[in-house]
């Protein structure tokens, strides 16, 4: 591999993702070594690194290989940044100030609205995003967007950011990471140059600050988050804060800035589920016909991915990902078997094994009795139906034995258990109510 190569995957890149973000991401980057399938990358920084992998990972990859070299993981390591930022001058002159505000990150092209597939379960966060995106007089401030990792969130961040930049270009809007505040809080306190810090994140109209669960233990910082908070909502600046749960559960925040965080509007990105898993893929398929063009995935793969891979979207981007430079490396369409096997890792990885506890308490829900209930002794119908329900369901959906499951139902025998699958097993003939309801939780505990 010589650096032709690699200038060559850089330009490959560029074409791929863009100027913007090619400027961003893949520019800083160096390729060091590459042997033994691993290609080591030098990047300014672990977040930097960290960034690339788990959003262009894949495509660097599948272009070293186009280059002939036969890679199969990529490999950051940090390389002190350009001198122009790590070397100060000995003496602070007037004549280059550097301003904090140069280095902020563009918003990133692939992430705006238009790309965003809603569904039900951020249906809620996708309105309240727009709305803030329309930049018209604060309504409620923070808009604290909160959910599990790969669920949109920073997606949806972007999306404003794009949005503003359209509808209100004389608004001065500011994303950046809670990490890249840490980070630009120490070294302005190294620097002495809080004042410039302040002023720079004071002056802004719309702030966002992503994942803000790094703030955690950071008291310091915390304090300075804080001030910038309560002096840009003061002044009726939007902010907007996301985090990977409730403001309630972060731990180590203080309280005056969880209750502030409160007071605006929070709202949470669920889980995915298949309809919308599969609404992005499609989406998600139109844009790598461009990336890979002639290339096809076989009808049933897109649905068997939104089946298998429930957790996190970007984990079902990758996957698709993974299967078009395998489709292009080997000049076929992918099939639901050449799937299964280029993505058995990934597979394995998202096999949720359910629990017996899970099945209880979908089913409680279900029948809107209680848990106690179904575990207790009673035996009234409107009870024992449903308990003898969550029993079938055990049966079926998990590996444990009858004894194994009799245990969990408030210390019952196994034979219990075995009688009350029969039951069912009997009822699902005869009743098509009782049949509806268990393939309906089944779909619900499985998805
Ligand atoms: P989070 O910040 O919540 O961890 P991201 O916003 O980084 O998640 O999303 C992870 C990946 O999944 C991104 O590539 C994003 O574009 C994609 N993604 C997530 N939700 C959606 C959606 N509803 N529609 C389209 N793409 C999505
Ligand atoms: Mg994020």
């Amino acid at each position: 591999m010589t650096q032709v190569h690699w200038e060559q995957v850089k330009a490959d890149m560029r074409s791929a993702i863009g100027a913007g973000n090619y400027k961003s991401w893949i520019e800083p980057l160096s390729l060091m070594t590459a042997d033994q399938g691993v290609a080591h990358l030098g990047a300014p920084s672990p977040f930097h690194g960290d960034y690339v992998s788990k959003t262009y990972g894949d495509q660097i990859v599948y272009h070293l290989n186009r280059q002939g070299l036969s890679v199969q993981r990529l490999a950051f390591d940090t390389v002190a940044s350009k001198p122009a930022n790590a070397v100060k001058p000995a003496a602070p002159t007037a004549a280059a100030p550097k301003s904090v505000a140069n280095t902020d990150a563009q918003p990133d092209q692939r992430f705006t609205f238009d790309t965003f597939v809603v569904g039900k379960p951020n249906e809620l966060a996708h309105a309240a995003a727009k709305r803030v995106a329309e930049g018209g007089p604060t309504t409620f401030n923070p808009l604290f967007l909160y959910g599990g990792v790969g669920l949109g969130k920073t997606h949806l961040m972007h999306a404003i950011a794009h949005e503003l930049g359209e509808k209100r270009p004389d608004l001065n809007v500011l994303y950046i990471s809670a990490d890249q505040f840490i980070y630009r809080f120490i070294s302005a306190l190294r620097d002495r140059k809080m004042m410039d810090f302040k002023q720079h994140f004071r002056s802004v109209d719309v702030l966002m600050v992503d994942d803000i669960q790094f703030l955690e233990g950071k008291e310091s910082t915390q304090e300075e988050f804080f001030h910038t908070f309560n002096a840009l909502v003061d002044q009726n600046k939007q902010l907007i804060i996301s985090a990977d749960r409730a403001p309630g559960e972060i731990r180590d925040l203080s309280e005056r800035i969880k209750s502030r965080l409160q007071c605006g509007l929070v709202v949470d990105l669920h889980p995915t589920d298949f309809e919308l898993r599969l609404g992005i893929l499609h989406a998600k398929q139109e844009t790598y016909h461009s990336i890979y063009p002639g290339v096809d995935i076989a009808p049933g793969v897109l649905e068997f991915l939104a089946h298998r891979i429930s957790s996190n979207v970007r984990v079902l981007e990758g996957a698709l990902n993974r299967l078009y430079a395998l489709a292009s490396l080997v000049g076929r369409t992918v099939t639901v078997e050449m799937a299964q096997d280029c993505l058995s890792d990934i597979l394995r990885a998202s096999d949720r094994k359910l629990t017996i506890e899970e099945i209880q308490r979908k089913v409680s829900e279900h029948y809107d009795i209680r848990l106690s209930d179904m575990l207790g002794p009673k035996r009234t119908r409107t009870l024992a139906r449903p308990r003898q329900m969550a029993m079938w369901l055990c049966k079926q959906l998990t590996t444990r034995s009858l004894p194994e499951i009799g245990r969990k139902f408030g210390k019952r025998d196994h034979t219990t258990i075995m009688h009350g699958v029969r039951k069912i097993d009997e009822l699902r003939q005869s009743d098509s109510q009782i049949a509806d309801d268990l393939e309906l939780l089944r779909r619900a505990l499985e998805d």
